[in-house]
């Protein structure tokens, strides 16, 4: 099954206000679509990481993937990203946005299109191609965060506020049951790093109670505390959290917290998808003891498959896992619930964004995918189970062209629409 054409169309998705450790999101978020057409006409999708970097990836890879057998995965991969140890990656995730290897990112786009392409020849669904279901049902979790007024999208493009602003501990907490109103979910991640720690964590006290013992909670502000601050969040937090999610930066920084909770006797599990974002991270997270739960991610990681053998490891080495997300769209929920349904060590409900993303803005035929009492249901239609609205990538590509953000920039965000004098520091507090 030769592949005959490569087709890559950079897109722009309206996404709110949302604040982070990094700033804040920008009106539009940027994917990557990628078509693989089959020598039999026959259309394979996947989506990754947008932006102009990107694009410029995707050109370098073409003479690589076009004319390559679709089942060739492994020398593609070669092709693209070689065998060089990646050792030192968790190093540049600390910095501004998308700062991992453009490859690997490329990879993954085309090995979730590849996948779609041989699943839609031979009928059946990409969960059977990467050893077939565990479950039917995958969890996923509600993905809070601080945000400001507004829908996303600009002028006479901008989006409904569908979900108000939250600033507050009460903002946060209406917020929760919106979407747990409306999605089911089962368990609840707050994004922090926003406000003073003293504020966040009066926000997580504030979600128990109105959410009761049985919701899973986890609070994950992108390393913007110190060793000290992280400790004293996760003892003020001890009955209530999960897993404290990338409290702090760094590999070294992880191990000391761990060590330090240690010492006052609680075992509060650390998860990551910023110290931890390759196979090459894990050897040194684990002589840190840095690290309980990996959340993995087939775009950085370097597709199912990969994620699939992380599933195998994390289950031989004790660790947990669970699944990290960006901004994103349809194509990437799904490629996510179909190795989540062939991985039988999946401990934890996965991370979406996708709830911020607006109906207008998916390109699948029928609109956006159903999330119902918190899970996304496994498709058994063939390939990733979804067909392209053509008309709806297009004006994807237009919001593109038209809105002039080349590159993910929270910081320049946060200094145009919160304060000039805004400056990224980390950790902040
Ligand atoms: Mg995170």
């Amino acid at each position: 099954m030769r592949i005959a054409e490569l087709n890559v169309t950079p897109i722009a998705i309206a996404d709110p206000p949302l604040l982070n450790s990094n700033g804040l999101h920008q009106p539009y978020a940027l994917r990557t679509i990628v078509e693989l057409v089959g020598e039999d006409g026959i259309s394979g999708w996947g989506e990754c990481a947008g932006g102009r970097r990107m694009l410029d990836a995707f050109e370098g890879s073409r003479q690589h993937v076009v004319g390559r057998s679709a089942f060739e995965l492994t020398r593609l991969q070669l092709a693209l990203t070689g065998n060089a140890p990646d050792a030192t990656q968790h190093e540049t995730l600390m910095g501004r946005m998308n700062p991992l290897p453009a490859a690997r990112r490329v990879f993954s786009g085309v090995e979730v299109a590849a996948l779609h392409l041989i699943g839609k020849s031979l009928g059946v669904p990409v969960c059977d191609l990467l050893g077939g279901r565990v479950r039917d049902r995958v969890p996923f979790s509600a993905y809070l965060f601080y945000k400001l007024a507004g829908g996303g999208g600009e002028v006479d493009d901008a989006r409904d506020d569908e979900w108000g602003e939250a600033l507050t501990p009460d903002g946060v907490v209406a917020q929760a049951q919106a979407m747990i109103t409306r999605y089911g979910f089962g368990s609840v991640k707050l994004k922090a790093g926003a406000f003073p720690p003293d504020e966040e964590i009066a926000a997580m006290l504030v979600l128990r109670n109105a959410l009761g013992p049985d919701v899973p909670l986890r609070i994950d502000p992108n390393a913007a505390w110190t060793v000290d601050t992280s400790v004293a969040v996760a003892l003020a937090l001890a009955e209530t959290l999960e897993y404290l999610e990338d409290p702090t930066p760094g590999m070294a920084g992880m191990g000391e917290v761990h060590d330090r909770l240690a010492a006052e006797g609680l075992r509060m599990p650390l998860a990551t998808n910023m110290v931890v974002t390759a196979f090459d991270d894990i050897p040194e997270s684990l002589r840190l003891r840095a690290v309980d739960v990996i959340l993995g991610d087939h775009h950085y990681w370097g597709g199912l498959r990969a994620v699939s053998h992380l599933g195998t490891l994390c289950h031989t080495l004790g660790l947990g896992l669970s699944m990290h997300s960006n901004s994103h769209l349809g194509i990437s929920l799904l490629a996510m619930t179909h190795v989540a349904a062939a991985t039988p060590h999946l401990t934890y409900a996965c991370d979406t964004h996708y709830p911020w993303q607006h109906e207008a803005d998916e390109i699948l035929v029928g609109g956006k995918v159903p999330i119902v009492d918190g899970a996304v249901v496994v498709p058994s239609t063939p390939g990733l189970g979804i067909e392209i609205d053509r008309d709806a990538l297009a004006r994807g590509r237009e919001r593109f062209e038209r809105g002039g953000i080349a590159e993910r920039d929270d910081v320049s965000e946060m200094q145009r629409r919160v304060d000039p004098a805004w400056q990224h520091i980390q950790p902040r507090w």
